[in-house]
């Protein structure tokens, strides 16, 4: 009997387990009518940009406080009325809510882009009025100058300028302290990224969404950035929607925060990737954060260098790839972790001379200091502890980053480190 009872509670629990898997496609079908194998769009979330000025780990300590298998898509560099009206199908066909950084030059030339956007629900947000890539050389007057033509030409696309969100994203990722200091002061969200899928890059559609994946995986959640004017971001949209259905992953809408729309309520620890909490299971962070840290010809992570690439520039000025200079992406002064450009302590200690045995002698009126580590112990101690400073998640060596830590050591050197990357180093040396 008692079996029977086990076994109608399980058929019991079964039954209910079904009626709410049904209920859940049949109301995801609702959502979206005709396609019922969409993703759907599965919640959204209002952000506060005053109290989470910046966003995305690729260059910031904040990100969107999403759960595991959450995404975000955005777009950047739109209207162009070709490839973006097909990635609107796309994303319409899967009932999918994105955030599109729209650049003022092509607002001007395709309002009617921007008003599609806005038909279709999608979030606008801003890209700058041309896409110059040297925001970090400007005067604060000229990033000014970008930064507010290029609201008020998506603006002025619209019947509601307030379709608008004060949400921006600067060109090539190339930030400065002036410009970024501007943008908290209008209470404008700067918006980095968690992963990219390189798609400003000549390369094909297939590639586009292989590394979307693989990215996505290595993090478990995040910011995507992709670019609505490419016809591979086009062709790779599809497989990516209907992969992310396949495994398991969820699309969040993000809007900002308004006098009738108040915020999603969120704690601290939920903007920050990897939460600073002794009590945060190892088992919870990326199982392969390959993304980020290089160790095999296979680079599958692009260094943050790579955004040197013109972008929508060069569809806007037609300049080559090769006549731009190669700057790099500015890091803020305050790393969200560590970022060193020498190679590996240990790797260039093995090189090094064993020191002689001379040198811990001591006499023995110094016999009292015996108990500590001998000087070279202690650099080498030291030494260590800075190598591993330089390990990323899961202990491998950060390369993808070096070139442009390098360029950017003396802006990173002053900063401090955050309390998470101290946990995390005990954790990893546990
Ligand atoms: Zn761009």
């Amino acid at each position: 009997m008692m079996r029977h009872h086990r076994i109608g509670v399980l058929v019991g629990s079964c039954a209910a387990l079904s009626v709410s898997l049904f209920g859940h496609v049949a109301a995801q079908a609702a959502d979206c009518p005709g396609h019922p194998e969409a993703i759907g769009t599965s919640r959204t979330i209002v952000v506060d940009t005053r109290a989470h000025p910046r966003l995305g780990t690729m260059q910031y300590p904040e990100t969107l406080p999403l759960g595991d298998h959450e995404v975000v898509l955005t777009f950047d560099d739109g209207p162009l009325p070709k490839n973006s009206n097909q990635v609107l199908q796309i994303l319409a066909d899967q009932c999918v809510k994105a955030i599109f950084f729209t650049i003022g030059e092509q607002a001007i030339a395709n309002p009617e882009g921007v008003r599609k956007l806005a038909a279709a629900g999608h979030t606008i947000a801003t890209h700058s009025q041309t896409h110059p890539l040297n925001f970090p050389r400007m005067s604060l007057e000229q990033a000014t100058k970008q930064i507010e033509d290029g609201f008020a030409s998506t603006r002025k696309a619209l019947d509601d300028p307030s379709l608008v969100a004060p949400f921006f994203r600067f060109p090539g990722l190339n930030r400065s302290d002036a410009a970024e200091a501007y943008l908290a002061s209008k209470g404008i969200q700067v918006w980095s990224t968690d992963f990219l899928a390189d798609d400003w890059h000549h390369i094909s559609s297939a590639k586009v969404y292989d590394l979307a994946m693989r990215r996505l995986e290595a993090m478990g959640k995040g910011i995507l950035l992709l670019h609505d004017i490419h016809a591979r971001t086009a062709g790779a949209l599809p497989n990516i929607l209907r992969d992310l259905k396949a495994r398991g992953y969820r699309i969040v809408q993000v809007v900002p925060a308004t006098a009738e729309r108040p915020a999603t309520p969120t704690d601290p620890g939920d903007w920050q990737l990897y939460p600073p909490s002794e009590q945060v299971p190892i088992a919870h962070w990326p199982k392969v954060p390959s993304f980020s840290f290089a160790e095999t010809e296979s680079l599958i992570a692009p260094a943050v260098s790579d955004f040197d690439s013109p972008d929508g520039k060069l569809l806007l000025s037609g300049k080559s790839m090769a006549r731009v200079k190669r700057q790099g992406v500015p890091l803020p002064p305050e790393a969200p972790w560590p970022r060193v450009s020498e190679l590996p302590v240990e790797t260039a200690a093995l090189s090094l001379p064993v020191p002689a045995q001379s040198v811990f002698e001591m006499p023995d009126e110094h016999a009292a200091f015996r108990s500590s580590p001998p000087p070279r112990v202690a650099a080498t101690e030291e030494s260590e502890d800075r190598g591993k400073g330089r390990r990323g998640r899961g202990g491998r060596t950060r390369v993808a980053h070096a070139h442009s830590a390098a360029k950017h050591h003396a802006h990173t050197s002053g900063g401090t480190k955050k309390p998470v990357h101290v946990a995390s180093l005990k954790k990893r040396r546990s």
